[in-house]
């Protein structure tokens, strides 16, 4: 019997003992705003345990020799839509395939996305009448497909009308089903935020005014009234469940701040009562650059598009110039792509897009991962290199502080204490 017993513990050990794994590297950059070299990271199952100097690792372990790297925390993406194809037409994609067939798309996208060094998403809504994207992630937490952390809404709520809304349309055609849930009035707002809640989604996706994609609709409009904004709040503060809001003009960026709206979608026509705000009430901005630069980049002929490359180009500049000014002011600002994942290498411009506005290149990396992890409310587990969070881990082999460029060449991915990725 006893020596049962000490089988059993032998086997134990040893099953504990192989695996833990240990990432030696030249720099590690550890979400912090610390930067330690010759660093080694020891993990047990999917935690980190310890961190130190590569000449004091423990023996036994599985070394990983990362040698020449610099190692950071797995990438944040707190905007994108992984169900989309951006090859398609962006506004009959969405009509055209089912929930089956985005749930495809998105697992393709999500898994190119972790390879590309993103270990977790937030999704603000995506291109489906169901929740896809919400089977998908269901799926990846089981553990049937390896993918990123999946978080976020099944639909952005808009008014009749608004961005949610296919104003495309003829009259006739007004009983297609469409991808946001829209509502009108505080009690069809009550109703889809408990929906929302009952089917998923860890936030509510407000679209508090117009949106740049949609045809018919001015992102310059605040669309929901103070009360159906002041409802939909009630309702998610009630679960516990944060609420993310879609706001361009000047006007919704505050009122959504004001009524208590974790993070803002794009701020575009963010003014100087709204920074001081931000900076009052600790909300967070997330400005997804990308997407507009993916627009003017690969998109300018685009009829699909046509709306929303003429407001970009007409606004850049200002748009620019205000985000530069509430990073200088020390607005919390996140990091956001708003892409569909399908080029997931294009989604690390976000960081080069925030160090061409202002902030220095550990800044982006820590608006990717440190900021975006406490947005998200996951900074016990997530968003740094620290002892007991899970070992979410990138690698890249130049130096992102000299050129934040090399973030768009992840070699090595580790989600969870599990390596997904190593080029080597
Ligand atoms: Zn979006």
């Amino acid at each position: 019997m006893s020596r049962l017993v000490t089988a059993i513990f032998l086997i134990l050990s040893f099953q504990a003992f192989s695996q833990k794994k240990i990432i030696t590297c030249k720099t590690l950059i550890d979400g912090t705003g610390k930067t330690i070299s010759d660093a080694a990271i020891v993990i047990e199952n999917n935690r980190i345990i310890s961190i130190g100097k590569k000449e004091k690792i423990p023996t036994g372990a599985t070394v990983i020799d990362l040698g020449e790297y610099t190692v950071m925390p797995g990438f944040i993406d707190m905007h994108c839509h992984p169900l989309g194809d951006s090859d398609d037409d962006y506004q009959t994609y969405h009509l055209k395939n089912s929930s089956a067939d985005k749930a495809m798309m998105c697992l393709k996208n999500v898994q190119g996305m972790l390879g590309a060094g993103w270990t977790s998403i937030r999704v603000p809504g995506d291109l489906d009448v169901g929740y896809a994207h919400f089977a998908v992630r269901d799926a990846i937490n089981k553990g049937m497909f390896e993918g990123p952390r999946i978080y976020g809404a099944g639909h952005w709520i808009s008014v009749t009308g608004g961005g949610g809304d296919l104003n495309f349309f003829s009259y006739e055609q007004n009983g297609v089903k469409v991808d946001g849930l829209v509502v009108d009035g505080v009690e069809e707002m009550r109703k889809a935020v408990r929906n929302e809640i009952k089917y998923g989604s860890d936030w509510i996706k407000l679209l508090v005014t117009g949106a740049f994609m949609t045809a018919g609709d001015n992102p310059q409009n605040v669309h929901f009234s103070k009360e159906e904004l002041a409802v939909a709040m009630d309702e998610a503060n009630r679960r516990d469940v944060p609420v993310m809001a879609h706001a361009h003009s000047a006007e919704g960026i505050k009122m959504s701040i004001r009524a208590g709206a974790r993070t803002i979608e794009h701020g575009s026509f963010l003014d100087d009562e709204g920074i001081d705000l931000f900076l009052k009430n600790g909300a967070y901005l997330i400005p997804t650059l990308t997407i507009g630069k993916w627009f003017l980049e690969f998109n300018e002929n685009s009829q699909a598009l046509a709306k929303a490359i003429s407001i970009t180009k007409q606004y850049r500049p200002q748009v620019e110039a205000m985000l530069s000014k509430a990073i200088k002011a020390g607005v919390k600002v996140g990091v956001g792509t708003d892409l569909t994942g399908t080029n997931s290498e294009y989604c690390a411009n976000e960081f080069s897009e925030l160090v061409r506005l202002g902030m220095t290149p550990m800044q982006a990396i820590q608006a990717g991962t440190k900021v975006n992890a406490e947005a998200l409310g996951k900074i016990k587990d997530l968003g740094t290199i620290e002892v007991d969070k899970l070992a979410d881990i990138v690698a890249v082999k130049g130096d992102p502080i000299k050129d934040i460029n090399e973030l768009k060449k992840v070699k090595f991915v580790m989600k969870d204490g599990k390596v997904i990725k190593w080029d080597k």
